[in-house]
C-alpha cells in the first residue's frame, strides 16, 4: 500500500470545560485536508443547538447497549460516574482509516487509555487550562450544566488532569487561536502515527 494512503489516529483528551470543543470547532473549520473528526455516540441529551449526526449521534440507552454487545464500538465508558455512555462508533473510523483519512477522536482519558493500547501508533493531544480556577470560572461560564453535573465534572477534572503526562503532547489553551497553531503545528510536523 502507498504511504499516502495510510491513516492515522489522533486523540484529543482533557477535562471538561477545558475548551476541547471551541478549539476543535476552530481547526476543523480550515483544517489538514485529511483531518475528518469522529462523530462519537452518546446516552446524554442534545445541549440546545446540539445537532444529531453532528455533534453526537444521541442514542437511546437500549440502542448504544445493543452496539455494545455487538462490538461496534473502538472504545466505549461511563465518562462521569454512572449517568451517561459515550463511545466512539467502529463504523466512524475504520472506514476512514483505510482511505488513508486522519481520524480526530475527541474523548475522555479512560477512552483513550485504551486506544493507546489498541493503537500504539495513536498521535494523543491532552488541551487542558492554566489552572483549576480557570476550568471551573469556564464551566461555569458556559451554563450547560446544574450545580451538581459541575461539581461531578470538577471532580472528574482533578483526575483527568493527573493523567496529561501519558500523552504525546500537552497544549494550554489559554488563547483559543494560539492553541489552534499549535495543533495545527504538530499535526503536520510530527511523523507519529503515520502507520496506523
Ligand atoms: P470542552 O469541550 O473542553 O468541555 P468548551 O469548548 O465547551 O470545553 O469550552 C468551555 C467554555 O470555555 C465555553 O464557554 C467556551 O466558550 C470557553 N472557552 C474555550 N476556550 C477558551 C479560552 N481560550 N479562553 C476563554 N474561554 C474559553
Ligand atoms: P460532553 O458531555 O461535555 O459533550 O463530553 C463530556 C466528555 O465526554 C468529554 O471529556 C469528552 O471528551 C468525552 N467523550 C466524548 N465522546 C467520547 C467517546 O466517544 N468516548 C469517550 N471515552 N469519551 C468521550
Amino acid at each position: 500500500m502507498a504511504s499516502d494512503r495510510l491513516g492515522r489516529l489522533i486523540v484529543v483528551s482533557g477535562p471538561s470545560g477545558a475548551g476541547k470543543s471551541t478549539v476543535l470547532r476552530r481547526l476543523l473549520a480550515s483544517p489538514p485536508p485529511e483531518l475528518v473528526p469522529s462523530v462519537s455516540a452518546t446516552t446524554r441529551p442534545p445541549r440546545p443547538g446540539e445537532v444529531d449526526g453532528v455533534d453526537y449521534h444521541f442514542l437511546t440507552p437500549e440502542r448504544f447497549e445493543d452496539l455494545r454487545r455487538s462490538d461496534g464500538f473502538l472504545e466505549c465508558f461511563q465518562v462521569f460516574g454512572k449517568d451517561h455512555w459515550y463511545g466512539t462508533p467502529r463504523s466512524e473510523v475504520e472506514p476512514r482509516l483505510a482511505e488513508g483519512k486522519w481520524v480526530l477522536l475527541e474523548i475522555d482519558v479512560q477512552g483513550a487509555r485504551q486506544v493507546m493500547r489498541d493503537f500504539p501508533d495513536a498521535l494523543t493531544i491532552f488541551i487542558q487550562t492554566r489552572d483549576m480556577n480557570e476550568l471551573e470560572s469556564r464551566l461555569r461560564g458556559r451554563n450547560t450544566e446544574t450545580q451538581e453535573h459541575i461539581r461531578r465534572r470538577l471532580e472528574r477534572a482533578r483526575e483527568e488532569m493527573a493523567a496529561a503526562g501519558e500523552y504525546d503532547y500537552q497544549v494550554v489553551n489559554d488563547d483559543v487561536d494560539r492553541a489552534v497553531r499549535e495543533i495545527r503545528t504538530i499535526l503536520t510536523s510530527t511523523e507519529k502515527a503515520r502507520d496506523v
